[in-house]
């Protein structure tokens, strides 16, 4: 089923106009990436979807519900988490503290310490550093906590912005795979927003490729891939 359609979107800062006329969906289960160079328009729409920012004109439906107009809050309260680009976590908690903060975002309070479990089983080096502050941890640990961090609210859609920015290829590699692993184990669906095209559409089970604010093609990752 249907987990996010964009219908024409449009959006703008100001007077300034960053998508244009933008379709997208997510069926449930998929990995969905959104690829394009920078400036192209990826984070804004990750952006619109959580509401962020506000589509001026279209529509955004989220498990077939109109959420164009819904704030942020209200969003994330239904089920959809991102993880913003620069890997925001809180430097002054620990590791542990840092995914309690992500418990507290959940709605069902139950399943939390199996989820930790679940966690710290996909990052093990999260559990080995679980009473260090955030901010002691190298940025490839620190995007594993992001992500962690996310999925203890137990998200429907995660929503990642550009998690290998910054980051060695072999630390990106293994980070794609714990993502590849959740959707797999957990049934997380993924909107990957990423300018580095060759491993997120390694990962990805269909593909948009964006330019100047438009989706300029669309198809499985396979064929995107192949035709690169
Ligand atoms: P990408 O994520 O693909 O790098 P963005 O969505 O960040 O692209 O940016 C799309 C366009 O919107 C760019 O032209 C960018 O300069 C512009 N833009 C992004 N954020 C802002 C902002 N806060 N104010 C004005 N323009 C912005
Ligand atoms: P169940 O319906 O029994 O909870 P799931 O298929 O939802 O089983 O989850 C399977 C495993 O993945 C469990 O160990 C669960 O703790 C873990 N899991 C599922 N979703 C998440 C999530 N968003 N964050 C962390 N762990 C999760």
């Amino acid at each position: 089923s249907r987990i996010l359609e964009l219908t024409k979107v449009n959006s703008f800062y100001g007077n300034i106009q960053a998508l244009y006329d933008v379709d997208l969906h997510i069926d449930t289960g998929e990995i969905i990436t959104l690829i394009g160079a920078n400036g192209a328009g990826k984070s804004t729409t990750l952006m619109t979807v959580c509401g962020v920012v506000q589509a001026r004109s279209g529509s955004v439906e989220y498990q077939g519900l109109d959420i164009t107009k819904e704030s942020p809050n209200k969003i994330v309260g239904q089920g959809i988490c991102q993880v913003p680009e620069g890997r925001l976590i809180f430097p002054e908690l620990t590791v542990q503290e840092n995914l309690d903060m992500g418990a507290f975002m959940r709605n069902d309070k139950s399943g939390i310490a199996r989820d930790l479990e679940y966690s710290y089983d996909l990052f093990p080096i999260l559990a080995e550093r679980r009473r260090q502050p955030g901010g002691n941890l190298s940025g490839g640990e620190q995007q594993m906590l992001a992500i962690a961090r996310a999925l203890m609210a137990r998200p429907k859609l995660l929503l990642l912005d550009e998690p290998s920015m910054g980051l060695a290829p072999l630390v990106v590699r293994q980070i794609f795979d714990i993502i590849q692993k959740v959707n797999r184990e957990a049934g997380t669906t993924i909107f990957l927003v990423e300018q580095n095209a060759n491993l997120a559409l390694k990962i990805g089970h269909r593909g948009y490729v964006m330019e100047n604010g438009r989706i300029v093609l669309t198809d499985t990752c396979d064929k995107l891939l192949a035709d690169e």
